[in-house]
């Protein structure tokens, strides 16, 4: 099924494809046919990327028709999926089943295979990105064919931090572990002089946490930790004062969109996104922007962004504060290093966000930031290349599977390729 594209968007509305075509192929079959036929084809997941990344000057193709196929091994504790499976599906049959991921996004309404192809994350000190569970794909190449590889093939580690530019992943088989619980715990108001004094204490204390701040003022506004049922039970959380109802990160805004917090143990499915998969996710109208700072320097990068507040917070929403573990994901942001990210959900005041995001970039540089591939960034290819060992080797990997350039675009140009 092709559709003519019409002022098609993304999920926060600020951007508008340029594609020609929409295309929903009802098989794998079918969608070998059109890639093999276009000069200019892309993937696109569940849009929701705030920048250009899913665009292309051809066609865009949705794998929304194909089968979840979610397929169990139990053997080898993977799943098997198609790449347009979105992790709430998937994560509600894997906790039928009694299996679970190592871990999920914020949202549970992004597509796998577009996720992992940004390396969107959560957090946690011990946690990879969404990516890092990738145990093997299926990419459907410029030809028309498909090259399915597994983790320890050459090459593997370069595609699976894709961009969309190698190909169309038609599967992903990803690691599973036993289900597991997790209990959410909120608490408010943690002063800055604390969580600077014991960062590390903070970020270890339970498998999954997120401090959320806009940056101005002496405390941290909310620590989420998600605990599972091993971690210690925290009753205290340094000064920050238990919340005595679901909280949602935005002041104000009702706990209903989130998941189950005050303590209750139940399902990883169903709390270790913040978001529930029946309800908008985060405020609906807003951008986001990323950056992954290595581990060693994340006081310093907390100390830096305090004192940009005059320049960020009026324009935030709210920020959050996650941390996540190093990869070997060549374009993963995570790649040799452990890491924080500083994320900002922005008000959706997109020439006010791009017009301070060159002097934010240039405050966080020292840092070696590395932007999320999915959200708003000023950096181009020149700025980009240097923060990752393999690039040379990616783009060599593109040329190679996509000669033709069947699979680039106007973000790629800018952000990778370099013209
Ligand atoms: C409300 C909200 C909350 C978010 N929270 C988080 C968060 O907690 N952590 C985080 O890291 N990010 C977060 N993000 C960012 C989001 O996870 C990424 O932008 C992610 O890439 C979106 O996945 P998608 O399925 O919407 O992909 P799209 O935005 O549609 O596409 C992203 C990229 O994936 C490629 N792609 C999609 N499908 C395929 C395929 N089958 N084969 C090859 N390439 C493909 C596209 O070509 C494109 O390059 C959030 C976004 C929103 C809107």
């Amino acid at each position: 099924m092709t559709d003519q594209l019409v002022a098609e968007r993304n999920w926060a509305g600020n951007y508008s494809y340029q594609a020609t075509q929409l295309a929903h192929p009802a098989s794998v079959e079918e969608l070998q046919g059109l890639v093999a036929g276009a000069k200019k084809i892309r993937a696109l997941g569940s849009r929701h990327s705030f920048n250009s990344i899913a665009d292309t000057a051809g066609t865009l193709v949705v794998l929304d028709r194909l089968d979840p196929g979610i397929s169990v091994d139990a053997a080898n504790m993977t799943v098997t999926v198609s790449g347009g499976t979105r992790y709430g599906t998937l994560a509600a049959e894997l906790q039928r089943q009694g299996f679970a991921l190592h871990n999920l996004a914020s949202l549970p309404h992004i597509s796998v295979a577009g996720a992992v192809a940004t390396a969107t994350h959560g957090s946690g000190d011990a946690n990879g990105n969404l990516a890092t569970a990738v145990a093997g794909l299926e990419l459907l190449t410029a030809d028309g064919t498909i090259l399915g590889v597994r983790r320890g093939d050459p090459d593997f580690d370069g595609m699976v931090v894709g961009l969309g530019a190698l190909g169309i992943v038609t599967k992903l088989t990803l690691d599973i572990q036993p289900t597991f619980d997790v209990a959410q715990n909120v608490f408010e108001n943690l002063s800055w002089d604390l969580v600077m004094e014991n960062f590390d204490r903070i970020t270890s204390s339970a498998y999954s946490v997120s401090l959320f701040t806009d940056w101005s003022g002496e405390t941290v506004g909310q620590a989420w930790l998600k605990g599972r049922s091993n971690d210690p039970s925290p009753g205290r959380f340094f000064d920050g004062t238990a919340a005595t109802e679901a909280l949602h990160p935005l002041p104000g805004v009702s706990g209903i969109n989130c998941t189950q917090q005050l303590g209750v143990a139940g399902p990883w499915s169903d709390r270790l996104a913040h978001f529930r998969m029946e309800f908008t996710p985060s405020q609906g109208d807003e951008l986001q922007s990323e950056y992954l700072i290595p581990r060693e320097h994340a006081v310093d990068a907390l100390r830096t962004m305090r004192r940009l507040s005059s320049v960020v917070t009026p324009l935030l929403l709210v920020g959050e504060i996650r941390t996540v573990a190093a990869d070997k994901l060549w374009l993963s942001p995570n790649y040799g290093r452990d890491g924080i990210g500083l994320h900002f959900t922005w008000r959706p005041d997109q020439p006010a966000v791009e017009a301070i995001l060159p002097q934010l970039e240039s405050e966080l540089a020292p840092f070696s930031a590395r932007p999320h591939w999915g959200k708003v960034f000023d950096a181009g290819a020149a700025a980009i290349a240097p923060l990752y060992p393999r690039f040379g080797d990616f783009i060599a990997l593109a040329e190679r599977l996509d000669p033709s350039g069947k699979f680039r675009n106007g973000f790629l140009d800018r952000t990778v390729f370099g013209s």
